[in-house]
C-alpha cells in the first residue's frame, strides 16, 4: 500500500499516520520528522533549511525532493509500503514524485484528504506538544502525558516546536492554501482522491480512514 498524506498543518497527519503505518505494516515517511532531525544533527543540510522550516516558509523544492528520492530509491523499506506525510506539499513535488516512482515500477494508491476546520487546528496546533526523542506527538488537553513533560513512550522530554507558536501558525496556514490545496486537486484529477473528516477525533479518524483502506482492498480483489 502506498499512500499519501494531504491535510492542513494540525489536521492530525502525524498522529494517524503513526496508527496507520503500525496497523499496516508499512513505513511513516514524514519529510518534517527528516528535516528536524537533520536540524537536530546540525548536519550542512539541517542548517540550510533551519531559516525555513521555524518560519513557516516551505523548503525550497529541489531539497525536499532529493532527501524523498533518496529515501525512496535507498531504503529497503519501502518494498513494505509507505505512507507519505508532509510530502507533496506543492504541485511541483506532486509531480517529481509521480517521476520518481515510475522509475522504480511504483505509483501512489490513493491519497486521504484530511479535511479539518480552522478553528479545529489552531487548537491542535496551540496545544501540541513533540517527545525530543522519539518524536511521539501529545496535547496538553487533548492528550497529555500521564506524567507532566515527560514522554509516555520513552521517558524524553516534551516540547513545543518552535512553529507553533499563533504567527508561524498563521504564515504555515497561508502557505498550505497557497500552495499545498492544489496538490488536493491534482490527487483528485487522477482520481485518487479519498476525502475524510479529520474534525473528528483519533479514534473515529483512524476508524474511517481504515474502512477506506479494507474497502479499496475489497474491491482490488474483487
Ligand atoms: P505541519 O504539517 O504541522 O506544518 P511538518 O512537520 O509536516 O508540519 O512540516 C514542518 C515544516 O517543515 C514546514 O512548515 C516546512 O517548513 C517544512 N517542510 C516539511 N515538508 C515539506 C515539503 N514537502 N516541502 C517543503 N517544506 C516542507
Ligand atoms: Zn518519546
Amino acid at each position: 500500500m502506498k499512500l499519501v498524506l494531504l491535510g492542513p498543518p494540525g489536521a492530525g497527519k502525524g498522529t494517524l499516520a503513526t496508527l496507520i503505518k503500525d496497523e499496516l505494516g508499512i513505513m511513516h515517511i514524514s519529510t518534517g520528522d527528516m528535516l528536524r532531525e537533520e536540524m537536530k544533527s546540525g548536519s550542512d543540510l539541517g542548517n540550510e533549511v533551519k531559516q525555513y522550516v521555524e518560519s513557516g516558509a516551505l523548503v525550497p523544492d529541489e531539497v525536499v525532493i532529493k532527501i524523498i528520492e533518496n529515501k525512496l530509491t535507498s531504503d529497503e523499506q519501502v518494498a513494505k509500503g509507505f505512507m507519505l506525510d508532509g510530502f507533496p506539499r506543492t504541485e511541483a513535488q506532486a509531480e517529481e514524485l509521480d517521476k520518481i516512482l515510475e522509475k522504480i515500477g511504483k505509483s501512489i494508491d490513493y491519497s486521504f484528504y484530511m479535511d479539518a476546520s480552522l478553528e479545529v487546528v489552531l487548537q491542535r496546533l496551540t496545544g501540541r506538544r513533540i517527545c525530543r526523542d522519539c518524536g511521539a506527538i501529545f496535547h496538553m488537553t487533548n492528550m497529555p502525558p500521564k506524567e507532566a513533560g515527560k514522554c509516555d513512550s520513552c521517558g524524553g522530554e516534551i516540547y513545543q516546536r518552535p512553529d507553533d507558536n499563533e504567527e508561524t501558525i498563521k504564515k504555515r496556514m497561508d502557505v498550505y492554501g497557497e500552495n499545498t490545496a492544489p496538490v488536493v486537486e491534482y490527487y483528485a484529477g487522477q482520481g485518487k482522491l479519498k476525502k475524510v473528516n479529520a474534525d473528528q477525533s483519533t479514534d473515529e479518524l483512524f476508524d474511517e480512514m481504515m474502512a477506506n483502506v479494507n474497502a479499496d482492498k475489497k474491491a482490488n480483489q474483487d
